[in-house]
């Protein structure tokens, strides 16, 4: 007898416009069901991912207002909880902004019980920890709260307990954001200064006025200040820079074209600062090929510890990257002719930004969902960076780990891609952003590895989860495989969206969700493979 009812209800195979019978399974955005992923699962995608810039099924409010509500029913379970992991990814670095994570801490303090409230403040400075931060959390609490006592409590400390010297070096460098600067925060806070030199550094921001024990830097601000616009004095403006260790940001724009002074910037300037202006660097001619700069610039680039403590995330080399190789800026006319060794440079600081990973030599299938969707929106608002292109970055770090790995790329049918370990960043970049358009399937990569008898040990879907297209659920085109292929084999999808969807079984020991870009990815993933 042939299948007359089973074809249409079994567990088995079932299209993924069906839910599997007797399976939790919800509808996604796409018209496909797909498993819905717990709270904390939802709480750790928005602190890596956020939910900045419209996806291709849902706008930026709507997955936000969503993501906010899956935070606070956290917060309401075990809001200490919901603190701990919030400061463990900010601290480690684990996500590109750390915008979500003060978000979060805004809620805690806001839902949170007393204890939740308690660990919030305890952690403050840990989270909140330059003052671009601490104007994100300023403005950011207004939504949802007066300036009571708590939040004059955690603003004092912030000032009260950083070091004299680093807070005036907070004061130099980072001077104002979203409408706030420290003369703001100070006013409404009125901490009172623990010494000689507090006082001095808050009069100074409130009054603009140099006194005694002041930090050296806030004297150097003020002489760099007063120096005219005259060509000749660039190399005096180097010399305050060198001798008070003067961050751009208080260098009159007059000398901001000159290699001395970039030159003298350069010394002491912050990864993070040179990660941005290398562009600027190489425009005004400090960097070019084999000078003196490109060497030390390489140098520190290609510099684990230095990566790590600066917490530099992988997405903003990726994004230095994509911006320098091109030669100009996304906007204005600014060019530059990028040097060849930044270049490669910043790939090799691409893979060395993530956590230390040793291969585990077991056999993975990498499958890139290039489908429609994952062309949609921008990762950490940066341009041009899609889930698809980012989602392929991804598999090139397991790539390079791997020995034994083939890239795949899917959407509604398999895609061919010339992608491979070899493959420099800024070319894997622009081989994926040149695919067409697509329907989804993310069961492909298991029931391709299947027809074509490959062996693998793991399964590696970077996706959305938004899937649709095919003929049966991606877990059951796994069961099938580990069924004909007597492999036992694991899956783990990587998602590229803070949506609440998984194609990954809660139930099965043998797959795992893990959220695209967090830094810790690549070590979690092999974790998982080797246990
Ligand atoms: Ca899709």
């Amino acid at each position: 007898m042939s299948k007359k009812y089973s074809k249409y209800f079994n567990t088995r195979a079932t299209r993924q416009t069906q839910p599997i019978p007797n399976r939790n399974m919800v509808p996604n955005s796409a018209g496909g069901f797909a498993f819905s992923v717990d709270d904390w699962v939802r709480l750790d995608r928005f602190l890596i991912l956020g939910s900045e810039g419209s996806s291709y099924y849902a706008s930026e409010q709507e997955l936000t207002v969503k993501n906010a509500k899956a935070v606070v029913r956290c917060i309401k379970t075990d809001g200490v909880r919901v603190v701990n992991r919030l400061v463990e990814i900010s601290q480690a670095g684990r996500a590109p902004k750390n915008d979500p994570a003060l978000f979060v801490l805004v809620l805690c303090s806001k839902f949170g019980d007393l204890a939740t409230k308690h660990a919030a403040f305890e952690a403050f400075n840990q989270v909140v920890r330059i003052g671009t931060h601490l104007f994100q959390f300023n403005e950011e609490v207004k939504g949802f709260r007066g300036r009571g006592r708590w939040l004059k409590r955690v603003n004092t400390a912030w000032y009260n307990s950083m070091n004299a010297d680093r807070l005036a070096y907070q004061a130099v460098k980072y001077q104002q954001r979203d409408g706030w600067t420290h003369r703001d925060v100070l006013r409404l806070a009125k901490p009172v200064p623990p010494d000689a030199a507090h006082n001095a550094v808050y009069h100074w921001i409130t009054k603009d006025e140099l006194i005694e024990n002041a930090p050296t830097i806030l004297k150097g601000v003020e002489e760099i200040r007063i120096l005219k616009k005259v060509p000749a004095k660039a190399k005096v403006a180097a010399k305050l820079i060198r001798e008070y260790k003067l961050p751009r940001e208080v260098v009159p724009t007059e000398f901001l074209n000159s290699i001395q002074v970039w030159e003298a910037l350069l010394e002491d300037m912050p990864m993070t600062a040179m990660i941005r202006n290398l562009a600027t660097m190489t425009r005004i001619g400090l960097i070019k090929p084999m000078s003196k700069a490109t060497k030390l610039i390489q140098s520190r680039l290609t510099n684990q510890n230095y990566l790590t403590k600066a917490r530099i995330h992988p997405i903003a080399i990726l994004s230095a990257l994509k911006t320098y190789a091109q030669g100009h800026g996304e906007r204005g006319t600014n060019s530059w002719e990028p040097v060849q060794s930044i270049v490669d440079a910043l790939d090799e600081a691409f893979y060395l930004a993530f956590k230390n990973v040793k291969p585990t030599g077991k056999r993975w299938v990498l499958g890139v969902d290039v489908s429609g969707s994952m062309e949609w929106g921008e990762i950490s608002g940066i341009k041009g960076l899609t889930p698809r292109v980012a989602a392929g970055a991804m598999a090139m770090i397991t790539a390079k780990t791997e020995a034994e790995h083939v890239i795949t790329a899917f959407s509604d049918q398999m895609v061919k891609v010339n992608l491979s370990h070899t493959k420099r960043l800024d070319e894997v970049l622009d081989t994926l952003a040149q695919i067409s358009f697509g329907g989804t399937d993310c069961a492909l990569p298991m029931v391709w590895a299947l027809k074509h008898k490959v062996k693998a040990d793991v399964f590696v879907i970077y996706t959305d989860s938004e899937t649709w297209y095919g003929d049966i659920h991606p877990v059951q085109a796994l069961q099938k495989y580990r069924d004909k292929m007597g492999i036992n084999a694991k899956l783990i999808v990587v998602g590229m969206l803070s949506n609440g969807f998984s194609i990954a079984d809660p139930k099965d020991a043998g797959m795992l969700d893990i959220v695209g870009f967090d830094s810790a990815a690549p070590a979690l993933m092999s974790d998982f493979v080797i246990q």
